[in-house]
C-alpha cells in the first residue's frame, strides 16, 4: 500500500493530535482552541517529528475560513447590531484605532517601519468570534445587555476586518512607497478603485442576484425533504460563492462566504443552513487552528520574550482599558464595562488571516506574525483567567460597599433614595418581557416601580414617567431603594436566572413572605431560582406550548405552571 498521501496525513494528524491536546486542555478548563494550536506546533516544522505538509495545512485551513466566514455572515443581523450601534460601533472604532496605534508604538520601539508597525497594531485589533462566543455561552450572557454590546461590538470589528481583508492588496503598495518618502497618490488610486469596483460588482450581483437565487434554491431543496441534499446545498453555496468571487472578482475567500451567509440571514432557513454546517465546520476549522500552530515557532518565548510580554500588555491591557474607558463613558455599569473589556482581551482567527495577508504583501515580517501569533495563543490560553479575575473583582465589590469618595459610580450604590411607593410591584428589568408587564400594570392603575440598568431602557422609562432605579438589582441597596419589604409582589423579568436567584435570594433576605415571580428558561433555571426564594417561576417555552395547544384546540393545555 502507497504511504505517501500527504493530503489524508496531515487531515488526519491533524484532526488526532487536535483531539488529544483539545481534551486535555480543556481538562484544566482552558478553552480547546489553544489545545488545536498546540497540535499545529507540535506537527510544525519548529518541533522534532513528524512534519506535515505547510502547503496542504493552508489549503485546508482556507476551506476552515470560508466556513467560519460563512458562518459569521449567517449571525450577521442588522437588527442585533441596529440596537447597540450607539456603543457598539465607537467602541470597536475606539478600540481598533487604540490597538493600532499601540501596535504601531511597539513596532517603531523595535524599529520596523510604519507601515509594518500599522499592520502589526491592526492584527492585534479584532478579537476572536470563536472565543467570544464560547465565553459568552459558557456564562449564559449572550442573551443579557453585555451579551448584544459585546456581540455587536465583534460584528463592527468584522466587518472592519473583512473591509481590510479588501483594501490591504490595493494599500499594501502605497503603504509601502509611503514609508519609502515616495507618495504617490496615482498609484494608489487605479488599484484601489479597481478592487473596490470588483467589490461593488460583486456586491451588487450578490444583493440583486444572489438575493432573489440563493435562498429560493435553498427553499427548493428543503422542499424535497432529503436532508442530505440540504446539507450539500449549504456547503455547495458557501464555497462556490466564496470560490466563485475570488476566481471571478478577485475578492477574497473570506469575503465572498461571509456575503454567501449574509444573503441567507435573512431567509428563514438561515438556522437550519448553520446548524447543518455547523459539523463540518467545526472540523475545518480545528483544521485552521492546526494550521495556525505550524506556522508558530515556540523559541520566541525564549528569543524574545520582552517585544511578546509588550504585545500582550497591548492585547490583554491596552485593548481593555480603551473598551472599559469607553463603554464607562457612555455610562454603563462597571460589571458591564468589565465583562466587554474580558471579552475582548484575546485575539485569534482574524488576526492569523491578517497576518496571512500581511506577509503575503510584505507588510509583516515573520518576527511580527510569531509575536502575533504567540500572543493569540497565550491571550486565548488567559482569556479564562481573565473572566475569574472578572468574576473576582466583581465579588469584592459587592462585599465593600463604601466607595473611595473620589469614585463617582455611574450607579450609586449606598444610600439610595427609598421610594415613597408601598403595596407597589416591584419590577426588575423592562426589556421585551418587562415592558409588557409594565404596560399591563399602568393599564390596571397598579402602582408599580422598574429596576434597570440599560441606559436607553431607562431613558424610555424616564420619558413614560414611571418611576426607575437605575443600576443593577441584584447590587446593594438596590431592593431596599424599592421598599421591597411593604411591596405587593417582586416581578424578575431578566433573562439571566443566575442574576435572577441573586435578587430572589436578596430579596428573601429583605421580606419572608413577598410574593416572588421570576423568569427561567430551561428546568435546570427553574429549580435554582425556587432555591434561592421564588415562589412561582415561569418558563417562557413552557408558556408557548400552553398557548400553542389553546390555539389548535386539541386537548386542555396541560398543567406546566412552576
Ligand atoms: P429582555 O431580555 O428583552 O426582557 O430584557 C431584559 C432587561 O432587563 C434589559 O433591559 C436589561 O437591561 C435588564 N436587566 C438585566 N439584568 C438586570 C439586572 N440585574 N438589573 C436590572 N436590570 C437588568
Amino acid at each position: 500500500m502507497n504511504h505517501n498521501t500527504p493530503l489524508i496525513s496531515t487531515i488526519v494528524v491533524g484532526l488526532v493530535l487536535a483531539f488529544v491536546f483539545g481534551a486535555l486542555v480543556q481538562r484544566v478548563r482552558i478553552s480547546p482552541l489553544v489545545g488545536y494550536l498546540l497540535a499545529g506546533v507540535v506537527m510544525g516544522p519548529f518541533t522534532p517529528g513528524y512534519v506535515a505538509d505547510q502547503n496542504i495545512a493552508n489549503e485546508l485551513a482556507e476551506i476552515g475560513i470560508i466556513l467560519l466566514m460563512f458562518g459569521v455572515g449567517l449571525h450577521f443581523s442588522l437588527k442585533d447590531l441596529w440596537s447597540v450601534r450607539a456603543i457598539a460601533l465607537p467602541g470597536a472604532v475606539v478600540q481598533i484605532s487604540a490597538a493600532t496605534v499601540m501596535g504601531w508604538g511597539l513596532g517603531w520601539l523595535l524599529g520596523w517601519s510604519s507601515d509594518k508597525g500599522i499592520m502589526f497594531g491592526i492584527a492585534l485589533s479584532t478579537a476572536s468570534t470563536v472565543v467570544l462566543l464560547r465565553a459568552m455561552q459558557e456564562r449564559r450572557l449572550i442573551d443579557t445587555e453585555r451579551g448584544r454590546i459585546a456581540v455587536g461590538w465583534l460584528i463592527v470589528e468584522d466587518i472592519a476586518c473583512v473591509l481590510t481583508l479588501v483594501m490591504l492588496p490595493p494599500l499594501a503598495g502605497f503603504m509601502k512607497g509611503h514609508a519609502a518618502g515616495d507618495m504617490d497618490i496615482v498609484s494608489l488610486a487605479w488599484p484601489l478603485a479597481l478592487t473596490l469596483g470588483k467589490v461593488a460588482a460583486f456586491v451588487a450581483l450578490m444583493l440583486v442576484v444572489g438575493r432573489r437565487v440563493i435562498p429560493a434554491l435553498l427553499h427548493y431543496v428543503a422542499h424535497t425533504g432529503s436532508r442530505e441534499l440540504f446539507r450539500l446545498a449549504v456547503f455547495a453555496i458557501s464555497l462556490g460563492v466564496a470560490f466563485g468571487a475570488a476566481i471571478l472578482f478577485d475578492v477574497s475567500f473570506a469575503l465572498g462566504a461571509f456575503f454567501a451567509g449574509m444573503i441567507l440571514s435573512e431567509s428563514e432557513l438561515s438556522q437550519r443552513a448553520a446548524s447543518e454546517t455547523l459539523p463540518l465546520r467545526d472540523a475545518f476549522a480545528v483544521l485552521f487552528f492546526v494550521s495556525v500552530g505550524m506556522l508558530f515557532d515556540p523559541s520566541i518565548i525564549v528569543k524574545e520574550p520582552l517585544p511578546l510580554l509588550a504585545t500582550l500588555f497591548i492585547i490583554l491591557f491596552g485593548k481593555s482599558f480603551a473598551a472599559y474607558g469607553i463603554v464607562r463613558v457612555f455610562g454603563y455599569s462597571k460589571s458591564t464595562a468589565l465583562t466587554i473589556s474580558a471579552s475582548l482581551a484575546q485575539i485569534g482567527e482574524f488576526s492569523f488571516i491578517l497576518v496571512g495577508l500581511g506577509v503575503s504583501l510584505s507588510l509583516m515580517t515573520e518576527r511580527g506574525r510569531d509575536l502575533v501569533l504567540a500572543g493569540s495563543i497565550i491571550s486565548i490560553m488567559l482569556n479564562p483567567f481573565w473572566f475569574a479575575v472578572l468574576d473576582r473583582i466583581l465579588a469584592e465589590k459587592k462585599d465593600t460597599p463604601p466607595l473611595p469618595p473620589d469614585e463617582k459610580p455611574a450607579v450609586p450604590r449606598v444610600e439610595l433614595p427609598v421610594t415613597g411607593l408601598s403595596n407597589h410591584v416591584v419590577l426588575v428589568g423592562y426589556g421585551r418581557v418587562g415592558s409588557v408587564v409594565g404596560k399591563a400594570l399602568r393599564a390596571a392603575n397598579t402602582p408599580f416601580l422598574v429596576i434597570e440598568d440599560n441606559p436607553g431602557a431607562i431613558e424610555r422609562l424616564r420619558q413614560e414617567g414611571v418611576e426607575v432605579i437605575s443600576g443593577n438589582a441584584a447590587a446593594p441597596g438596590m431592593l431596599q431603594a424599592a421598599n421591597l419589604d411593604v411591596a405587593h409582589g417582586l416581578l424578575v423579568a431578566i433573562p439571566d436566572a443566575f442574576e435572577g436567584g441573586q435578587i430572589a435570594a436578596k430579596a428573601r433576605t429583605i421580606s419572608t413572605t413577598l410574593p416572588i415571580i421570576a423568569r427561567a428558561h430551561s428546568e435546570e433555571e427553574i429549580a435554582h431560582l425556587k432555591h434561592h426564594g421564588a415562589n412561582s417561576v415561569i418558563m417562557g417555552e413552557h408558556e408557548i406550548a400552553k398557548a400553542m395547544i389553546a390555539q389548535i384546540g386539541a386537548a386542555d393545555a396541560p398543567s406546566l405552571a412552576s
